[in-house]
């Protein structure tokens, strides 16, 4: 037996999908494929405090839309967030606060959530932030899911499939023959073997130093590795190309970016993702060593 939602609630769910939706006109053209999301505040009794789409008023996530147009009096009456997609837990842009912990601090007693993030630098961690910081989440009602998920089909197929959802592999063109980007017996054997080398753990460990040396926390490490895993072509992944830094892992991606030309290995963004795969591997692998514990992280 499912539990049912208030009536308010419900209106809220589907007001947040029509939302995502509507922020279809205002996606960056950036030739990247972006979520499309909405958000709907209430107050305890259900009433609407305020509502945004993704990239509406300039604004990246619709959950900062929704928050900014809150009043100072709105602000106190927020009880619960209404999100197509569940909120984010880490930011690019450093100076920005992930939407979890943006929800945290506004005193949100409750997070309904249309769909889990699929995307690896999320899958599950920002729902985690909120339970964390005990803010009940729950999802969006079963009748709605549906819905939810056929607004953001794409972007979901996407990153599941990406990441391995454990669909049937789809063979592609090139050397990765999975879906599964990070999965090195798919890597050509020169690459896989440079990987899986004592040479490279040396180089990915230098390069811990090196973040340790520059007093960068373990968690912008990480963070750093999740980032450049995503996307290949991220903002940090571009400026690791553009800094010239000595022997440490800046030093890996030149020289990974001037594998042979001549060979028979294709440079691709898959490679480059199985090289940062690798990277973040060991950083998972060695993790408990390298920090004090995921509670402390979330809660940073
Ligand atoms: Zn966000």
């Amino acid at each position: 037996m499912l539990v049912r939602m208030s009536h308010e609630l419900m209106d809220a769910c589907k007001e947040a999908i029509d939302l995502a939706a509507e922020s279809k006109q205002y996606m960056e053209d950036d030739g990247q494929l972006h979520p499309l999301v909405g958000a709907v505040i209430l107050d305890q009794n259900g009433h609407r405090l305020s509502a945004g789409a993704r990239k509406q008023d300039g604004r990246s996530h619709a959950e900062v839309v929704a928050i900014a147009r809150l009043t100072a009096r709105q602000k106190k009456r927020v009880h619960t967030v209404v999100t197509t997609l569940e909120p984010c837990c880490s930011r690019s842009d450093p100076d920005q606060i992930c939407c979890s912990k943006r929800i945290v601090r506004l005193g949100a007693k409750q997070v309904i959530i249309g769909t889990l993030d699929p995307a690896t630098s999320v899958r599950g961690r920002g729902a985690q932030i909120l339970q964390i910081r005990d803010v009940y989440f729950s999802m969006f009602p079963k009748e709605l899911q549906a819905k939810v998920i056929e607004t953001n089909k794409s972007y979901i197929e996407f990153e599941s499939e990406l990441y391995g959802s454990g669909k049937k592999p789809r063979l592609r063109t090139g050397i990765a023959k999975d879906d599964q980007e990070f999965n090195l017996d798919f890597g050509p054997s020169r690459l896989v073997s440079f990987l899986t080398s004592k040479r490279f753990w040396n180089m990915v460990k230098d390069a811990y130093g090196e973040f340790k040396r520059r007093e960068i926390l373990d968690t912008e490490f990480e963070k750093f590795f999740a980032i450049s895993a995503a996307s290949a072509n991220s903002r940090i992944a571009t400026e690791v190309e553009r800094t010239p830094r000595d022997s440490s892992i800046f030093e890996l991606t030149a020289r990974y970016m001037a594998f042979p030309k001549d060979s028979a290995i294709d440079i691709s963004g898959t490679e480059s993702k199985l090289v940062y795969g690798s990277i973040a591997k060991w950083w998972y692998r060695n993790r408990r060593k390298n920090r004090t514990s995921l509670r402390d992280r979330l809660l940073e």
